[in-house]
């Protein structure tokens, strides 16, 4: 990453596990019908959808380690989730897992703009777990602005959503990022278990 985004940006591990494929009778034990995408509504959410060869695919946050052994800890942790949330299914194998970053930022908003003090540098970034169609929006529309004007000044274009416009906020202090993201999530589950 650019420097100039270090201080703007704070990366967070999400990780994915996906189960082996469930039988007719396990699907029919959470009568299960929809291959659709779902989310819950905590703050510190799950997503998951059930793939069409009947696996259940499952991501949420991760650890902060970011080793080995963290993905192996966040991955039995999900896997624990998975039986929380549907208890006929607490044994159900576990066949795939992955995990990234995804960049959170200090203003919880993706941008999109001009580096104020070096305008060579066009930029998009700050998806928060959203980048497949977001950064494949905001590739397209930082393509339309640099092909669409001569003009050195070239402006950030007026049609663009507010909530993306203006270079994100630097983080305080940003060496304090990790405590930061650690205290944040602490927090949301903490918000999650009290149910406010
Ligand atoms: C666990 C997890 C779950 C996610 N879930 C979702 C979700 O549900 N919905 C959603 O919208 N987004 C999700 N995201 C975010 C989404 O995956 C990313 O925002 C998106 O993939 C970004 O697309 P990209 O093409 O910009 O980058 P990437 O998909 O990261 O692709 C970049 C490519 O460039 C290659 N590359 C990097 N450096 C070099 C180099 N120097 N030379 C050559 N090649 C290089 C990489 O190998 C990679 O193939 C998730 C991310 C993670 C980690």
């Amino acid at each position: 990453m650019n420097r100039k985004f270090t201080a703007r940006a704070l990366p967070l591990q999400s990780q994915i596990v996906v189960t082996r494929p469930l039988s007719d009778d396990e699907l029919n034990a959470h009568k299960w019908v929809s291959e659709s995408p779902a989310i819950n509504s905590k703050n510190v959410y799950f997503y998951y959808r059930m793939l069409p060869e009947k696996r259940l695919m499952l991501g949420g946050r991760a650890d902060f380690k970011g080793t080995p052994a963290g993905a192996k800890e966040t991955t039995s942790e999900l896997h624990k989730s998975i039986g929380r949330l549907w208890p006929e299914w607490r044994d159900v194998e576990i066949e795939y897992d992955w995990r990234g970053f995804v960049c959170f930022t200090s203003q919880l908003r993706p941008s999109i703009g001009r580096m104020p003090d070096d305008l060579s540098i066009y930029f998009g970034f700050g998806y928060h777990g959203n980048g497949v169609n977001n950064a494949t929006w905001s590739g397209r529309e930082i393509a339309r602005w640099l092909a669409g004007s001569n003009d050195k000044s070239n402006p950030l274009p007026t049609h663009l959503p507010k909530l993306v416009q203006g270079i994100i906020l630097k983080f305080p202090i940003p060496s304090l990022r990790p405590m930061y993201a650690k205290a944040g999530v602490a927090w949301h589950h903490l918000k999650d278990k009290l149910d406010f």
